[in-house]
């Protein structure tokens, strides 16, 4: 009988270069596997520094936007498959298919591919042209649903409808699969921490955006572990909660997270209180992460910058508090990130100067 190992490796195989004629077909795939995991995870860890009412401020933001496809979504796709080969829950000739806000789908996608899957990403008809254009250059299938047919959560149902008539369909649901946490425990989280140590500091605070919550629970168990006094704030959009509310309200410009629905991963009796930041607000936070200092990223990084600075003025000057850019900006470049965005009273992103940043572990 051939197993999803066998089968993959023989691809591997194939082409020959690198995994040689060396080993069996477990051990090809496990070299594959650590020929991805190169190109995924170890991102660099950033000192910001900035000024804010006067004083002189720094945080610490992890720079996912440096893994294989350009987010923090290759950590759990490519753990997620890791651990559904171990489990043989995934097998050759299968099909991967997953309902995406989008990071997620370009991941599973150039992983996918990468593996020898055929990919079929499901989502919501409104979001960036760039991602629906990058998932297709990946050689993977893009369904769009419109809000009319449900939206993100007419993407969930197909996918499930689709593995129920198809067999050979294999479904992540990284709304639901723990190893989504794990992912960000056992790389995001502990890369925080000893990048920190390498400094001689421990973090205060994590605060992150939530899609799917992978990245809050998941780097929150691991820094909990070390250290039970960390707070782990989730954050969301100001003009449209979720965790606040139990159900999306109204509508925001924060690509990636508060999706229409609680994640059944996201334990918010775990967590500490939900960070708010506004869309626009988040917006000119990203332009300025760009104009003043070089780093080209997305929306929800804004956001989670003004969460972290907001963090900031509540534990005091000194306090260690870390978040994460999850995407870079080239998924926005037809979006308001390009655009002159009016400014709102109380925005924080108007208020800071951003001064400088250097690296760290
Ligand atoms: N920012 C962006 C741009 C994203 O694509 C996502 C994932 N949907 C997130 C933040 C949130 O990450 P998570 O799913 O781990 O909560």
């Amino acid at each position: 009988m051939k197993t999803a190992i066998a089968e993959t490796s023989k691809d591997i195989e194939d082409c020959g270069c690198y995994n040689g004629s060396a080993g069996n077909a477990e051990e090809q795939l496990k070299n594959k596997l650590a020929h991805l995991w190169h190109m995924v995870g170890n991102t660099p860890l950033l000192e910001i520094s900035y000024r804010y009412k006067g004083k002189c401020r720094k945080v610490y933001v992890k720079c996912e936007h440096y893994n294989l496809t350009g987010s923090i979504k290759d950590r759990m796709a490519l753990y997620i498959l890791q651990k559904a080969y171990s489990e043989k829950l995934i097998q050759p000739g299968n099909t991967i298919v997953e309902a995406t806000s989008g990071n997620t789908g370009i991941a599973f996608s150039a992983i996918g591919r990468a593996l020898g899957h055929n990919v079929k990403i499901i989502m919501p008809n409104w979001l960036s042209k760039e991602r629906v254009d990058i998932i297709s250059s990946l050689g993977a299938e893009v369904i769009l649903i419109s809000k009319e047919q449900g939206g993100f959560l007419g993407s969930i149902k197909l996918s499930e409808e689709m593995a129920q008539t198809d067999t050979s369909v294999f479904l992540p649901r990284q709304f639901e699969n723990l190893y989504n946490c794990e992912a960000h425990e056992k790389t995001t989280g502990k890369e925080i921490w000893m990048q920190l140590q390498s400094i001689d500091k421990t973090p205060d605070a994590f605060v992150a955006g939530v899609g799917t919550g992978g990245t809050i629970m998941g780097v929150g168990n691991y820094l909990k572990s070390r250290n039970p006094r960390v707070r782990i704030h989730p954050l969301e959009p100001a003009e449209s909660p979720t965790l606040s509310t139990g159900y999306k309200v109204g509508s925001h410009r924060i690509q990636g997270i508060s999706d229409e629905f609680i994640p059944a991963i996201v334990k918010l009796d775990q967590l500490d209180k939900v960070v708010k930041a506004s869309d626009g607000d988040s917006i000119i936070m990203a332009q300025q992460l760009s104009r003043k200092l070089g780093l080209a990223v997305g929306i929800s990084s804004g956001a989670n910058m003004i969460g972290a600075i907001q963090l900031q003025e509540e534990l005091g000057d000194q306090s260690v508090v870390v978040t994460v850019f999850s995407d870079s900006n080239k998924k926005y470049l037809s979006t308001d990130l390009m655009k002159e965005e009016p400014v709102k009273a109380g925005y924080y992103s108007t208020d800071v100067e951003l001064l400088d940043y250097r690296g760290i572990g």
